[in-house]
C-alpha cells in the first residue's frame, strides 16, 4: 500500500517536472525543404534556445509515419502542403488543438481549422498558350469543360490533392451535379492523358502540345525567376489567368501545420507555431516557395509574384474543403479523370 502510494507520488512528481520544465528541443516533421527554411529554424533557435530536430519527407509518407508511430511518436509539429492533406491528418486524429490568442488573431479565420493553421497560400491558376488560345475562353475553371476547348486541356492527375481540393471547391460553389458535368467535360477536352506535375503542364502548354492547363502559382513564379533560357522561353509563350474573378474568386490552397496529439514538447510546439505566424517567419516561409503569407499584414517583396498582379481569392474556409474532397474523388473516378 505504502509502496503504491510512493510510486504514484513519484509518478505525479515526474509528470509535474515534464509539464513545467522548459522544452529545450522540438521535433519537427516537415514536407518542406527549402533553403530559406534553414534561416527560419536558426532564427527560432536563436530567439528561444530551443533546438529543432527536423525530419523531412514526402507529404504522404510523413503522415503515414506519424500514424504508425502512434502514441510513441516523437513528433511535436507536423507541417505539410495542401488543405486536403491537412484535413486527412485531422481526420486521423493526429493533431491537438492549440489555445493561442496570437495565432487566432494573426491567421485569418478562413485559413485555419480547429486543429491546424495555414502559414502560406498559393493560388491555382489557368495557364494558356498565347499564340493558340483566346484568353476570353478560359476566364473560369468552369470554362475548362467548354466544347470549344476539345483536345486542348492538360492537367496533372485528377487524384492529386491539388486537383481534388479544386474539385472540392467547385462542388461547394457550383454543386455536385454541375461539378460532375464539368469533370466529364474536362476529360473530354484532354489533349493527352494526365501525367507529370504542374510544371510539366506549363511546359507542354508553351510547347503547343496543350493549349490550356492548371498550375499552382509558385510553379509559375519559379519559372519567372529561373535564369535558364529554356524556362524564360516557356514563360514568354504562356499567359496566366486568375480564374473566377467575376464569380467566386480564384481557388487558394495552403501550406500549414499543427501540434500533434502525442507531442512530447508541447510548450515548444506552441512557441514554434506562434513563431511561424510572426512577421519575420511569415516572410521567410512564404517567400521560400514563392507563396503569399497567411498573415494579411505581412508584406513580402517577390518580383515574380508581383509581376502576376493582384487577384481576388476564394474566401471559402480551407478547413471546409475537406468536407467535399471524398465526393470530388468519386466524381473524378466516374468521369474517368485519373
Ligand atoms: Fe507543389
Amino acid at each position: 500500500m505504502i509502496r503504491k502510494l510512493i510510486s504514484s507520488l513519484l509518478a505525479a512528481g515526474a509528470l509535474a517536472t515534464t509539464a513545467y520544465a522548459a522544452d529545450t528541443e522540438l521535433n519537427l516533421y516537415t514536407a518542406r525543404h527549402y533553403q530559406t527554411d534553414e534561416a527560419l529554424y536558426a532564427n527560432f533557435t536563436k530567439a528561444t534556445g530551443i533546438k529543432i530536430n527536423r525530419i523531412e519527407g514526402k507529404e504522404d509518407a510523413l503522415l503515414e509515419r506519424i500514424k504508425n508511430e502512434g502514441d510513441n511518436s516523437p513528433a511535436d509539429v507536423f507541417i505539410t502542403v495542401d488543405a486536403s492533406r491537412l484535413a486527412k491528418a485531422d481526420e486521423l486524429g493526429i493533431f491537438a488543438p492549440v489555445a493561442s490568442k496570437m495565432l487566432d488573431e494573426r491567421i485569418p479565420a478562413h485559413l485555419r481549422s480547429d486543429t491546424w493553421y495555414a502559414f502560406s497560400t498559393r493560388a491555382r491558376v489557368i495557364v494558356y498558350n498565347k499564340a493558340d488560345v483566346d484568353p476570353a475562353l478560359v476566364q473560369n475553371y468552369e470554362d475548362l469543360a467548354r466544347p470549344e476547348l476539345r483536345g486542348v486541356v492538360c492537367t496533372r492527375s485528377g487524384s492529386h490533392p491539388y486537383n481534388l481540393s479544386l474539385g472540392a471547391a467547385l462542388i461547394q460553389h457550383d454543386g455536385a451535379e454541375a461539378t460532375e458535368k464539368w469533370a466529364a467535360g474536362v476529360v473530354a477536352n484532354f489533349a493527352r492523358d494526365p501525367r507529370g506535375g504542374d510544371t510539366d503542364q506549363i511546359r507542354a502548354v508553351a510547347a503547343g502540345e496543350c493549349g490550356v492547363a492548371i498550375a499552382n502559382s509558385y510553379y509559375v513564379a519559379r519559372l519567372i525567376n529561373s535564369t535558364k533560357p529554356e524556362d524564360q522561353k516557356v514563360i514568354k509563350a504562356v499567359g496566366i489567368i486568375w480564374p473566377n474573378q467575376k464569380t467566386w474568386g480564384t481557388h487558394v490552397n495552403v501550406s500549414g501545420g499543427g501540434m500533434l496529439k502525442h507531442a512530447p514538447h508541447r510548450q515548444a510546439a506552441v512557441k514554434f507555431l506562434e513563431y511561424l505566424a510572426s512577421d519575420e517567419a511569415q516572410a521567410y516561409f512564404a517567400n521560400g516557395n514563392n507563396e503569399w503569407p497567411a498573415v494579411p499584414t505581412v508584406e513580402i517583396s517577390n518580383p515574380a509574384l508581383d509581376s502576376l498582379g493582384d487577384f481576388r481569392s476564394d474566401d471559402l474556409n480551407v478547413g471546409l474543403l475537406s468536407k467535399t474532397t471524398a465526393e470530388a474523388q468519386k466524381i473524378y473516378d466516374r468521369a474517368g479523370y485519373r
